[in-house]
């Protein structure tokens, strides 16, 4: 085999190479990535791996190109999609031209390691550029190893970036859109009346109708509700966030459901629950789990469930009659991170 990778930066490729050796896999690095802006940002990221791939003694290939007009022009009409519809398309099509013309057999990408993408939408644009191209697509989920990974490449000193790579992503790192929000809905004549705080439910089954909304199944609710603990959130007189814990064993800890009502998302209010929960369970407990949809990984990640677990392939299709989606995504497999409680 002979194996083109697209790299987005050193510290993703930290897990992906190890892997791929292990399995005498030794592919080559190409770099190729005009959606990191700015510039300064480009370069710190380019010349790390430059160094990176130096230090493991790894071919590598650098594809300059630093695209911020035309990534701006052909995203700005659907910046919602604009990772699916644009962004890996862009770099893994490159990626594929490169290894046709060059003698490459086959092709992959270090994305596949990041819990932050759309794992499984890449993954159909890697194998329909890869056909398109007659060539193979090594597929690997590599985000098992995503913490390893970073951990070995804070070790080694590598740059590590505070965000994806456009503007867009730099942007939604400070959440503007939601604390913009949140100040216009603020009443200030009484402060400490609209902070929210954390309170035990004791009457659970009264807030069945809030809990469906993030586990759509009864019976399974109705299994987990009565061994749990369940908190809210309150704000003024109105619970506006429910978390229901199980407790595992006399380590482990599993999040059940996290629901925030409809009118109160976007808000921080259950990053805020959760946040406070495991500052509390980390006197007792050392690991808490979380199964979850692929679209709702990053939130995960991000409050610190940055270790994959395992899947339970079509957990979704299996336990219901008809679909069930989340957002436009239609659920398929049940993925589980776990957070170490104790991790500072
Ligand atoms: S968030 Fe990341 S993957 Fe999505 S468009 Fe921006 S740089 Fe590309």
């Amino acid at each position: 085999m002979k194996l083109l990778m697209h790299t987005c930066c050193a510290p993703c490729s930290v897990y992906c190479i190890k892997t791929l050796r292990k399995e005498n896999i030794e592919p080559t690095v190409y770099w190729y990535n005009p959606n990191i802006h700015p510039y300064v940002e480009y370069r710190l990221r380019r010349d790390c791996l430059k160094e990176y791939t130096e230090s493991i003694n790894i071919k590598a290939i650098f594809q300059e190109e630093y695209g911020l007009d035309n990534f701006c022009k052909n995203v700005i009409g659907d910046l919602q999609n604009r990772c699916v519809n644009y962004c890996y398309r862009v770099r893994l099509e490159q990626t594929a031209k490169y290894a046709k013309e060059n003698g490459y057999d086959t092709i992959t990408t270090t994305l596949l390691v990041s819990p932050y993408q759309k794992h499984e939408e890449l993954k159909n644009i890697c194998e329909e550029i890869a056909k398109k191209y007659d060539l193979d697509f090594l597929y690997r989920d590599f985000r098992i190893g995503f913490r390893e990974g970073q951990e070995e490449a804070r070790k080694a000193g590598l740059y590590m970036q505070k965000y994806c790579g456009c503007i867009f992503s730099e942007e939604s790192r400070y959440n503007f859109h939601n604390s913009a929000k949140t100040d216009i809905s603020t009443d200030t004549s009484d402060i400490r009346e609209q902070m929210p705080q954390v309170k035990r439910i004791e009457n659970k089954e009264d807030y069945i109708g809030l809990l469906l909304e993030a586990d759509p199944s009864k019976a399974s609710i109705m299994k987990y509700l009565q061994d749990s603990d369940v908190y809210g959130l309150k704000l003024n007189d109105e619970i506006i966030s429910l978390a229901v814990i199980l407790h595992i064993d006399k380590n482990t800890l599993e999040l059940k459901n996290l629901v925030t009502k409809s009118e109160y998302r976007n808000k921080g209010y259950a990053k805020r629950l959760l946040k406070h929960l495991c500052g509390n369970y980390k006197q007792k407990y050392s690991k808490m789990i979380v199964g979850t949809t692929e679209n709702n990984i990053p939130f995960y990640v991000k409050q610190g469930f940055d270790k994959y677990e395992k899947t339970i392939k079509n957990y979704f299709i299996d336990m219901a009659e008809e679909e069930i989606k989340n957002g436009e995504l239609v659920c398929t497999d049940l993925i589980y991170y776990s957070k170490d409680l104790k991790k500072k």
